[in-house]
């Protein structure tokens, strides 16, 4: 991609010290957006738009939970004009919380809407298009006719936004891209951001500007790139509107969670993002807290620790491209990226100890087995077990404990950078050599560089962490160290919402641009009940106080690269998140779709709540599960429709023959 964007500098203000992108204001009723002002956070109703009471009801305890602007879809004229009904009713209850009116496919809907509300979306996707999924070719003159076509439909929109005040977000979605620009760019980052700017620059043509873009994917590496390219690109052509950011489809729960922070706070580690919107397949009110704790992670962040600047980047951050490493053990090279659960705290009295990290003893038969999301190495400080633990698990000890085992072939030393330069003893096989960006000199290069037993364990304890660490990389690739690498992360005195929040970021946004053959997380006095967010009656706790932390712990970090697609251990989801448009309780099938399919390890499955937009939106799953009438449910391999409006009770046993049929069922332990 690199050779189609021109004049690359950074998509952001810095690599290595935090600062916001500034973007320009756009009003949207009496809360602007961009500029200096803070990173609003909006969301977006479920309920039938037509059901004025409940839309409003929603609205409110929405805007209770921390959002500053709602959304609420108007699939056609009178969805759109009820708009006006929901309006009064906010404003008699004393609500004045700026409406955005959701549009795909209906023009006459936008026409509508955008003499009511403050702002409306549109999908260029959709907007003048009908997506056939078809592969069709367009010569120069025929795709210049689309562009004819599309001004003429978008024109009259533009103007009533002028006329009444009103903002526009162009939002364009990876999963629903339309033909033409399937055709000329594919479904890439470039593509939709090309998407976007067609219709930017029949904005720009009739003198509007109220204009924010958004570039939303399921995959969160997708998503990020597509930002970036999209600022490349603003710079470029002289805009710089502001941003709307997040993950759409991400499912819900922990996982739904996880994949919005990584792909969320990917983008606001580098001060991009002017709004956040967390898509959950939850009521919506549960989704405004999980943006404010993302956001409000950045309020002091200028007030970190100076990190080394970078002249060159010596990775391509608009393409995925996997950093090469050398193989150690099993550790770098072409494996995937390894977990290592830390319990070097932990009690540990015998071998069904470690059943909470998904290691299973059976005494009866002297046998381990072990469930998919099991660590590969186990990091146990300064104490050994009173077992011997399974062949294929690393231990890890520290250097100075391992110096006097005596059998030094039951694990291996974890060494500070110091104590590696000097050390007389080390294993023959693997030694893992903590270091910090700082421990990065010449001498250490010398050492590490040429040694096929060392596994860096890079760690940070600056507050601009995932910069840092990221600098820590670009200097290992300008140096040419190809010593995989581990990343670590230690958190203390936060809650455990936070911690899965934190650590998605901070390592998901390393994994997405390529770096990492391993994550650890480490923590000091996490607090399992959410004190410290105990004023939002909204934020929901998934962590049962009775679990042990380590578990937690290693079911985010398997969570982390499933989520940045680097590592999959279970089966995937693609909710959408729900709207007026949804034709049956998404959250109830999902969980009824979980129950039975979170066996099959690596098949997306989608489930979406109406066949409008469903389909297009589906991205890249592998089934689609998709509303299509009242009770009715028609099933897709791909994006090819198998099944038309069965009846919804029918419906999961259906999706599952259709598996098997492809042979990707496997029976439940
Ligand atoms: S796919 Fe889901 S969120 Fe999107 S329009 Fe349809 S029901 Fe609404």
């Amino acid at each position: 991609m690199l050779d189609t964007i021109k004049n690359i500098k950074t998509y952001c203000n810095s690599l290595t010290i935090y600062s916001r992108y500034k973007t320009r204001e756009v009003n949207i009723g009496d809360i602007p957006l961009g500029g200096d002002n803070p990173i609003r956070i909006q969301s977006m109703t479920t309920t039938n738009t037509m059901d004025t009471i409940a839309t409003v009801e929603q609205t409110i305890r929405m805007v209770e939970s921390g959002c500053e602007y709602v959304r609420i879809t108007a699939p056609s004229k009178l969805e759109a004009q009820n708009l006006a009904e929901i309006k009064k009713e906010l404003n008699k209850r004393g609500c004045k919380v700026p409406l955005i009116a959701d549009i795909h496919f209906t023009p006459n809907a936008a026409e509508i809407a955008a003499r009511i509300v403050e702002k409306v979306r549109v999908n260029p996707g959709n907007y003048a298009d009908k997506k056939k999924f078809q592969s069709l070719e367009y010569s120069d003159t025929e795709y210049n006719a689309e562009i004819d076509r599309i001004r003429e439909k978008f024109v009259p929109l533009v103007k009533v936004c002028k006329e009444y005040g009103t903002a526009m977000r162009i939002g364009t979605n990876h999963g629903s891209l339309s033909d033409r620009i399937m055709s000329r760019y594919g479904d890439t980052p470039l593509g939709m951001v090309e998407s976007a700017l067609e219709f930017v620059r029949i904005c720009e043509d009739l003198n509007y500007y109220n204009i924010v873009l958004s570039m939303k994917a399921s995959n969160p590496k997708i998503m990020v790139q597509a930002y970036r390219v999209l600022i490349e690109k603003m710079e470029s052509e002289g805009m710089s509107y502001p941003l709307h950011i997040g993950v759409t489809e991400a499912g819900g729960g922990e996982d739904g969670r996880i994949k919005s922070a990584l792909g969320i706070g990917a983008l606001l580690e580098d001060g991009i993002g002017d709004t956040v919107r967390v898509s959950l397949t939850e009521n919506p009110e549960f989704e405004a807290p999980v943006a404010i704790q993302l956001v409000n992670r950045y309020k002091n962040r200028s007030e970190h620790k100076p990190i080394k600047p970078v002249e060159e980047i010596p990775y391509d951050p608009y393409n995925y491209t996997k950093r090469h490493s050398f193989e150690v053990s099993g550790i770098g090279g072409s494996n995937v990226p390894r977990v290592i659960s830390d319990l070097s705290k932990q009690e540990i009295k015998d071998a069904s100890d470690l059943s909470v990290i998904g290691y299973y003893y059976n005494p009866s038969t002297d046998k381990w087995s072990m469930n998919d999301s099991a660590p590969d190495m186990i990091y146990l400080g300064n104490k050994e077990l009173p077992f011997d633990i399974p062949s294929g698990l690393k231990a890890i000890y520290g250097f100075e404990f391992w110096k006097q085992l005596e059998d030094k072939s039951k694990g291996y030393p974890l060494f500070y950078a110091s104590e590696y330069s000097k050390a007389e003893s080390k294993s023959d096989i693997l030694n893992l050599v903590s270091i910090y960006l700082d421990d990065l000199n010449k001498n250490l290069i010398e050492k590490i560089k040429n040694d096929k037993a060392v596994v860096l364990v890079l760690e940070t304890n600056n507050i601009h962490g995932m910069p840092e660490q990221r600098r820590a990389f670009m200097e290992l690739l300008l140096q040419k160290i190809e010593n995989p690498v581990i990343i670590k992360r230690t958190y203390s005195d936060i809650s455990i919402d936070d911690l899965r929040l934190y650590s998605s970021t901070d390592l998901g946004a390393l994994l997405i641009d390529g770096f990492g053959d391993g994550v650890w997380v480490n923590t000091k006095n996490i607090q399992f009940d959410s004190s410290q967010n105990k004023d939002n009656i909204y934020v929901k706790n998934y962590t049962k106080n009775s679990e042990k932390i380590e578990k937690v712990i290693n079911r985010i970090l398997f969570g982390i690269l499933q989520a940045a697609r680097v590592r999959i251990s279970k089966t995937e989801y693609i909710a959408c998140p729900s709207c007026g448009r949804t034709l049956f309780d998404l959250q109830e099938t999902t969980d009824m779709i979980r129950k039975r399919t979170e066996h099959l390890k690596g098949v997306k499955i989608a489930i979406m709540g109406c066949i409008v937009n469903g389909p297009g939106e589906m991205a890249d799953a592998d089934y689609g599960y998709v509303g299509s009438g009242v009770g009715k449910i028609s099933l897709y391999r791909g994006k090819e429709i198998v099944k038309r409006n069965i009846k919804s009770e029918n419906a999961v046993d259906s999706l599952i023959e259709l598996i098997k049929e492809d042979n990707n069922w496997i029976e439940p332990a």
